[in-house]
């Protein structure tokens, strides 16, 4: 367990999969009916853009960084954020301690917090002790969170269904087991599928080779999972060796429409996180409704 979040925090994959999330929060909140996240890899759940990590990779000022200044790149003349991105990107300015201008990003955990009502809740898991301990300090005063220093593969099924019977699960790992990691995220969704039928889950995964990540999209395809929506954004060519090229995320029972809130600001994402050539904004039904 190597990986610490802090070196990547807010960079052009959490951009996508945070806009992600955001929307799916918004779309369980169309109904007043309460719901749970799960979060299988919280994370410590909010980053200094200022630490000696983040400062070592620089990776915020390709993600996040782009969308406050979207016109360091062209001429001027850069259209407005879709409304979706731009109320994402004020939810995040709006934390404390970001009065003066971004110097936190928040992690998965925050975002769904800050994005929950009264009556929602969040199961949060971490293995790594030292991130747990953070989490669980953030969240000291929110009774509607629960920190779990555990497996969040091995939990997820003693999370699943929720007593709200309505939510969404978070599962990113940080893929240190390459490859294998997807083989575990399929046994965990499978599981949690007969768990919890109607449950929404949303699985980020790296891109790095296409290659690498095809199998799992079609076991997706033939596992009987309904509405399988794929976003994906690629900032370089999906073949350039060792880096990461770009990310994606499933979202298995996607709610109705989210198709339509991701278009343009996927679009806009692609515009603005693009490197040396226009970046690659995907969008589209792995399985659609009659899987
Ligand atoms: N979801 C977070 C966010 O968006 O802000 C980032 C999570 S980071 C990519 C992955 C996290 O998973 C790391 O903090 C790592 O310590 C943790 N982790 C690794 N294996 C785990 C496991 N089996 N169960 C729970 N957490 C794990």
């Amino acid at each position: 367990m190597n990986y610490r979040h802090a070196f990547h925090a807010g960079n052009f994959a959490d951009v996508l999969k945070h806009t992600v999330l955001f929307a799916l929060i918004e779309a369980l909140k169309a109904k007043p009916a309460p719901f749970c996240v799960v979060d299988t890899h919280a994370g410590s759940g909010c980053y200094a853009l200022d630490s000696a990590q983040a400062d070592k990779t620089g990776e915020y000022k390709d993600g996040i960084a782009r969308l406050l200044f979207p016109d360091m790149h062209g001429d001027g003349n850069a259209p407005a954020l879709p409304p979706l991105l731009r109320r994402w990107l004020d939810s995040i300015l709006d934390l404390p301690g970001n009065e003066d201008g971004l110097k936190l990003y928040p992690g998965s955990p925050l975002q769904a917090a800050a994005a929950m009502r009264e009556g929602d809740s969040a199961q949060l898991c971490e293995l790594h002790p030292e991130e747990a301990t953070l989490l669980r300090e953030l969240f000291r005063h929110d009774a509607r969170v629960h920190v779990h220093e555990r497996d969040g593969y091995e939990a997820l099924k003693s999370f699943v269904p929720p007593r709200e019977k309505r939510g969404l699960v978070l599962i990113d790992p940080p893929f240190e087991a390459q490859e294998d990691e997807y083989r575990t995220i399929e046994q965990t969704l499978k599981q949690a599928l007969v768990r919890w039928p109607g449950g929404i889950y949303a699985v980020w995964y790296p891109i790095k080779r296409r290659s690498q990540v095809q199998p799992f999209h079609r076991w997706l395809q033939h596992c009987g999972a309904r509405r399988v929506l794929r976003a994906e954004l690629l900032v370089w060519p999906d073949d350039s060796p060792l880096r990461l090229n770009g990310s994606g995320m499933v979202i298995v029972n996607a709610p109705w429409k989210l198709d339509e809130a991701l278009r343009e600001p996927l679009k806009a994402l692609g515009r603005l996180l693009s490197q040396d050539r226009p970046a690659d904004a995907r969008l589209d039904w792995l399985v659609e409704e009659t899987g």
